[in-house]
């Protein structure tokens, strides 16, 4: 096992690590950047590095930097954490190149499967479903002639998107060409590659995920599922385990699916299979995330495994010793992102200073966060300031316990997006558990129609 991990990362997430290493008795190094000269986890670690200026490209997406922390702490391991550099091949490659084990799966399957062309081709290949839609795309002419084969409304999708981003829908032949032309330079610009692809647009759509956890001897498990089609702007806000609105039967095709997609990629570490459901409830392969998700904690909850844990383990040599059949869904647990934002004006990202802070507590009521009473919100990070996460023995248990404890926060000094995330438990489409990604969307429609 390892005696001492650098987390290459910020906020909750870099608190989530620290705590799993201290548990397991491993030292802990934080890294930060100026801005996070009184972050929580340049607190908790043994040991912190400053590694540059506030802004992530000098800071936390600085591999040099992070990697000489490394070295001069005489870390053997790093931990990515989520986003920034998780995804990152080129950074999982040199820590194989000093030595230092990066903890998630090795530069050949993190630049398989996150180029999202490339993972599509190598899902099929394997058997698994992916949803209709073309290849790279090489100009104008050939992306009229794919949209014509695909139909419309269709999304341009870049090869090298993440976190919500980098994804267009096109409505009709009239938009495509500026819709391209445009993809593609946005794609250029935020990600460095221009590659993008077309997929057809399911709608409506759920989006459905499955945990994956594999080791270096050929054993994987799936760890049940996790509905995240509560959505804003193609990104998560609130998420469940289970779905409410599948059966055993689908439940058991999609965990087969994604053991077929993991064992096609020899699969090591952590990782989720995200699927596309319709509403035939036949579902398609998304694309494959290699690392920690955010939501990780609700598939922790109902299955009573630290994933966190588990990762450490893996990347350190240890085998699985948790068998499929072992591993039980008890209950429902829901996570709700609680982001500075204001999400009655657009989503706005609020920055500001934690004046009152009050977490909520009791018996499976679990808040990971970063941020502390007297804390300045920097405006260079995430908007994401903690997660809340329950967990009861149904699902109306579970909404009632969220509800409960949504209402006890208090956190003054910044909006945050507590309000919408309790008219989403009060919604009715989510009450009765079978809603789409438009849900939020229709929410919001709604309400200003309501308030008219
Ligand atoms: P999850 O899939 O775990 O729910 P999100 O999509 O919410 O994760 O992304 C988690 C974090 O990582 C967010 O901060 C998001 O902005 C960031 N992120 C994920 N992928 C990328 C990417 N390819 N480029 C930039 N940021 C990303
Ligand atoms: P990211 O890498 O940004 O997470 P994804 O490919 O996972 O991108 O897509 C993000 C979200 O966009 C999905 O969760 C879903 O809501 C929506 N989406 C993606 N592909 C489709 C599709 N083909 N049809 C409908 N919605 C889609
Ligand atoms: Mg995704």
């Amino acid at each position: 096992m390892f005696q001492k991990i650098l987390i290459a990362n910020r906020g909750e997430i870099a608190v989530r690590i620290i705590r799993a290493c201290k548990e397991m008795g491993i030292k802990t190094v934080a890294v930060y950047s100026d801005a996070d000269k009184n972050a929580m986890h340049t607190y908790l670690a043994d040991e912190s590095v400053c590694i540059g200026p506030a802004p992530v490209k000098n800071s936390y997406l600085n591999m040099q930097a992070i990697i000489s922390a490394a070295v001069n702490t005489g870390a053997e391991a790093i931990h990515p954490g989520y986003g920034l550099l998780s995804e990152n091949p080129a950074f999982a490659k040199l820590c194989e190149e000093c030595n230092i084990s990066f903890i998630g799966p090795s530069s050949k399957i993190i630049r398989k499967m996150g180029d999202k062309n490339e993972a599509r081709k190598t899902m099929k290949e394997a058997g698994v479903p992916i949803v209709e839609g073309s290849s790279l795309i090489k100009d104008g002419m050939e992306a009229r002639k794919l949209a014509e084969e695909i139909g419309f409304p269709l999304l341009i999708k870049a090869k090298a998107g993440g976190g919500g981003r980098g994804i267009r829908k096109v409505e009709s032949m009239d938009e495509l060409d500026n819709a391209f032309a445009t993809a593609s330079g946005e794609a250029l610009s935020v990600f460095g590659d221009g590659g993008v692809y077309m997929e057809k647009f399911i709608s409506p759509a759920k989006h459905i995920e499955v945990q994956i956890l594999g080791d270096n001897y050929g054993n994987i498990v799936t760890l049940g599922e996790r509905e995240c089609s509560v959505q804003r702007n193609n990104q998560k806000i609130l998420e469940e385990s289970p779905s409410p609105a599948i059966d055993e039967n689908i439940r058991k095709k999609l965990e087969e699916t994604a053991k077929k997609a993991g064992k096609a990629v020899k699969y090591v570490g952590l990782g989720t299979i995200e699927f596309i459901m319709d509403r035939d409830k036949n579902f398609y392969f998304m694309e494959m995330n290699t690392r920690l998700q955010v939501e990780h904690t609700v598939t922790e909850a109902v299955t009573g495994i630290d994933l966190v844990k588990w990762q450490i383990r893996v990347a350190s040599g240890c085998k699985l010793d948790i068998k499929q059949e072992d591993i039980k869904i008890n209950g429902v647990a829901i996570e709700c992102r609680i982001n500075t934002e204001d999400p009655f004006n657009n989503f706005l990202a609020q920055t500001g200073k934690i004046t009152l802070l009050h977490i909520p507590g009791g018996p499976k009521v679990r808040f990971d966060t970063a941020v502390y009473q007297g804390y300045e919100i920097p405006p260079f990070y995430d908007s994401m300031i903690g997660k809340l996460i329950v967990h009861g023995r149904n699902r109306e248990e579970t909404i009632r316990k969220m509800k409960a404890a949504l209402c006890e926060m208090v956190i003054e000094g910044v909006v945050v997006n507590t309000e919408l995330q309790l008219e989403v438990l009060d919604y009715k489409d989510f009450v009765q558990g079978d809603y789409s990604t438009f849900m939020l969307e229709n929410l919001l429609k709604e309400r200003k129609e309501n308030r008219k």
